[in-house]
């Protein structure tokens, strides 16, 4: 069902289930088995049926990267053992000297990866607020080579205008990359907004279950993707076959959880909403949110992603974190079950201290990442933690 530009035919419940997935030729199997092979036997000296080793191409991953291709209306898609891992491959395409624009609210270890790891190899990173766009024109140079954006942002939940950054990377010549872990490719679509790559943690909700690390890159620029496809096999930092065989499990599921995490995020925010002890929600679905009206332009859904602001203490906030018995308190998102995290003290730690200031993380701001239980339950829980 799917065609050379990744799109398969149909809705998008039908494209999950059967993207990238053919009946295995020898015998017929529905589901792609798992390679578990680090060589293939050849012929002659490089005649091949098309591997050679594994590191180069695998087909459990094959399988896997197509349909993660198809997903995001993708040609191309390469997957990574880490989201970290993909968007390094991003990174390492770079020559000395190059400058990158950064959202200033970046996931914490994207700024670490740059900040930290990749700033002394003579890349010029700058932070800036994207919701204003015209300031990204006003940075961006003739050396500026990538633009990189996340959005909705993590953990206050800025929504950044894709179109429009796209239209400055365009006239400066530099690459859009949209990090769209949050929204997940069901309910956003960078590439058709203009975006040249689009990056993903599939630890989130393409692997959806809490069990795997896991990241990929999709992209329908011919030029980039080869480039990136060289440094996914010249640096190797690839997933195994087994997980990649989980991976493509989970797509098949994706767009059934996306709805029914957003059919429970909904509740949760009007319930925390209308809650005497919450300050503030940080939700785009909801119309208390500043850019509401571009979330529902540049978004078809909302994912369980949602932050709060508790009227109170630390310590009212850790005591009412204790008494809570369905969501978890734990890092990361994007899993059936329903996480809470405290942003300040856990994801963001190494965010430094004034950048947290200002970008509203404190000691009161809660994340959620709300499941796919009953949404009766999740608020159940909520409404007695809270008291
Ligand atoms: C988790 C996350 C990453 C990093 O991915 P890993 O799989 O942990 O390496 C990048 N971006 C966002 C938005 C994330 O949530």
């Amino acid at each position: 069902m799917t065609n050379a530009t990744g799109d398969s035919a149909g809705g998008i419940f039908t494209k999950v289930v059967h993207a990238g997935t053919k009946p295995e030729p020898v015998t017929g199997a529905i589901m792609t088995p798992i390679f578990q092979t680090s060589t293939y036997v050849q012929e002659e000296p490089a005649k091949h049926k098309g591997y050679d080793y594994s590191r180069a191409d695998n087909p459990t991953r094959e399988a896997y990267e197509s349909a993660l291709a198809a997903i995001e209306h993708a040609s191309h898609a390469l997957a990574f053992a880490s989201g970290l891992a993909a968007e390094q491959a991003l990174i390492q395409t770079l020559d000395p000297g190059s400058r990158i624009i950064v959202c200033d609210d970046v996931y914490g270890g994207t700024g670490r990866l740059f900040r930290r790891l990749y700033a002394k190899y003579n890349l010029d990173f700058q932070f800036l607020d994207m919701s204003d766009h015209a300031a990204v024109k006003t940075a961006a140079t003739p050396n500026t080579k990538l633009i990189w954006v996340e959005t909705p942002t993590n953990p206050t939940m800025k929504v950044i205008d894709i179109a429009a950054i796209a239209k400055v990377a365009k006239s400066t010549g530099a690459i859009l990359v949209v990090d769209n872990t949050f929204a997940s490719p069901i309910f956003q679509s960078p590439l058709k907004m203009g975006a040249d790559v689009v990056v993903h943690s599939t630890t989130k909700y393409i692997g959806g279950h809490s069990d795997m690390i896991g990241g990929a890159l999709m992209t329908s620029n011919q030029e980039l993707f080869e480039k990136l496809k060289f440094v996914q096999f010249a640096a190797g930092a690839v997933p195994s076959p087994f997980e990649c065989f989980l991976f493509l499990r989970s797509i098949k599921t994706l767009a059934v959880r996306m709805h029914q995490h957003q059919k429970n995020a909904l509740a949760v925010a009007e319930f925390l909403a209308s809650h005497k002890r919450v300050r503030k929600i940080y939700f785009p679905g909801h119309k208390s949110h500043p850019q509401h009206a571009l979330a529902c332009e540049q978004m078809s859904g909302f994912s369980g992603m949602m932050s709060f602001d508790l009227d109170g203490t630390y310590q009212d906030v850790v005591a009412c974190i204790k008494r809570l018995k369905v969501f978890a308190l734990a890092e990361s998102l994007g899993g059936v079950e329903s996480l809470i995290n405290h942003p300040e003290k856990m994801t963001h730690a190494s965010v430094p201290e004034e950048l947290r200031r200002k970008l509203g993380i404190g000691p009161t701001l809660l994340r959620l990442s709300v499941g796919i239980e009953d949404a009766a339950d999740l608020i159940a829980d909520l409404k007695q933690a809270l008291g």
